[in-house]
């Protein structure tokens, strides 16, 4: 399978040039056309569904639907995000314009996770004749700010209706079939305010904040200690999916001379993809209070956030079928894992609908940070899995 990538490079290089930046939603609807007309090109069927209204901040949100009928009574969904986060300062060269050396093509987003949309096309633009299953190829916005009006909205509002979903949004070193859940929110330290003159007639809250924090590494430890069933993505330092806990964001005080009357960290915790989080939010609780009391401090834990983790039965006909098509491509066992952080596979796992992940997302592909690349050889990889999977169902 030698075909060349020039088609799946020029459809890249098009839509990295639009800076679909999550932020400030400029380049959406650009890059979303750009999407909805290569997909037309290919005689596929081409809806846009904009959840503007429902966001209701005059920010349009198109989601770009393209349909495949070939008349099978199952349907798969191949799904992808068109949007990016920032591409920051420090880049090599100017990220916005796909730069293709030594089999890497660098640009912000080529990994995450318009790499898929080039390789999701191309591998529609191949099948022709032989696909054998209805294929809704899914290119949404506001992945990266939590996917309520991306890939949320369609499933929960425009009720697209598919019989699997492949979340195109991940490692092609294995088919991952959970994510993890994410639990964040903040703890307050109350004090008492005061002029730094007077450091006696003040409560000073950061000093509590600070012990407090020491406590909760303790409490990371712990968590660490909780194990999925499922296995973790390959060169993980723990051989299961664990329990991860991490304080994120400090913040307290407006003045060199005042001393604040309270400290305030934010908290991200990352449940197991088959743990029910109430019951790591009941174990993160019952640890604060003990600790907050044993620190005689006046604390709180408040804006408490949670989205499921979820996960695909490592035996479920539709895993089975999937990692097929990828050994078979790869010439080798390919592991089945889940992932460490999450993905929009959760809207379509809270409907039932069974999920797997696999993307040309490579660990050392800088995604998220300078000099994003994607290595063009995932990029074929990932077309010639789609297409061995569209065209021998079942
Ligand atoms: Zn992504």
């Amino acid at each position: 399978m030698s075909r060349n990538l020039n088609y799946e490079i020029e459809v890249l290089s098009k839509i990295v040039s639009v800076n679909t930046d999550a932020e400030s939603k400029l380049g959406y609807c650009e890059c979303a056309s750009i999407i909805a007309e290569e997909a037309g090109k290919l005689g596929l069927s081409v809806s846009i569904h904009d959840s503007v209204e429902l966001a209701n901040d005059n920010k349009h949100r198109p989601n770009v639907i393209a349909k495949l009928d070939v008349g099978s009574d199952h349907t798969v969904s191949l799904v992808t995000h068109y949007d990016i986060v920032p591409a920051g300062a420090g880049w090599s060269s100017n990220p916005f314009k796909l730069k293709v050396v030594d089999g890497k093509a660098y640009g912000r987003g080529a990994a995450d996770d318009k790499g898929a949309i080039a390789a999701a096309l191309g591998a529609l633009r191949l099948v022709g004749e032989k696909a054998k299953i209805n294929v809704i190829l899914i290119a949404s916005p506001d992945e990266e700010v939590g996917g309520e009006f991306g890939v949320g909205y369609l499933v929960n509002h425009v009720r697209v209706e598919c019989d699997e979903a492949v979340i195109l949004d991940a490692s092609p070193e294995f088919v991952s079939i959970g994510a993890s859940g994410v639990v964040n929110g903040w703890i307050r330290v109350k004090g008492v305010q005061g002029h730094a003159g007077y450091p006696h007639k003040a409560v000073n809250p950061i000093y509590g904040m600070t012990r407090l924090i020491e406590g909760l590494e303790d409490f990371s430890n712990l968590r660490s200690t909780r194990l999925s069933k499922i296995d973790s993505p390959p060169n993980s330092p723990i051989k299961k999916v664990w329990g991860r806990f991490s304080i994120t964001m400090v913040r307290s005080g407006v003045k060199s001379n005042v001393i604040p009357g309270d400290a305030e960290a934010c908290f991200d915790m990352r449940t197991l993809p088959d743990e029910n989080p109430m019951e790591a939010v009941e174990e993160l609780k019952a640890y604060f209070l003990s600790l907050t009391k044993n620190l005689g401090l006046n604390a709180e834990i408040h804006g408490i956030r949670i989205s499921s983790g979820y996960y695909t039965k490592p035996d479920h006909e539709f895993v089975l079928r999937f990692k097929k098509s990828v050994s078979k491509i790869y010439g080798c066992e390919v592991p089945i894992a889940a992932e460490l952080g999450g993905n929009d596979g959760k809207f379509f796992a809270l409907k039932g609908i069974p999920v797997v992940s696999f993307g040309c997302i490579g660990p050392d592909t800088n995604f998220h940070g300078v000099d994003e690349f994607v290595h063009l050889k995932h990029m074929a990889l990932v077309r010639d899995v789609l297409l061995e999977y569209i065209s021998t169902y079942p």
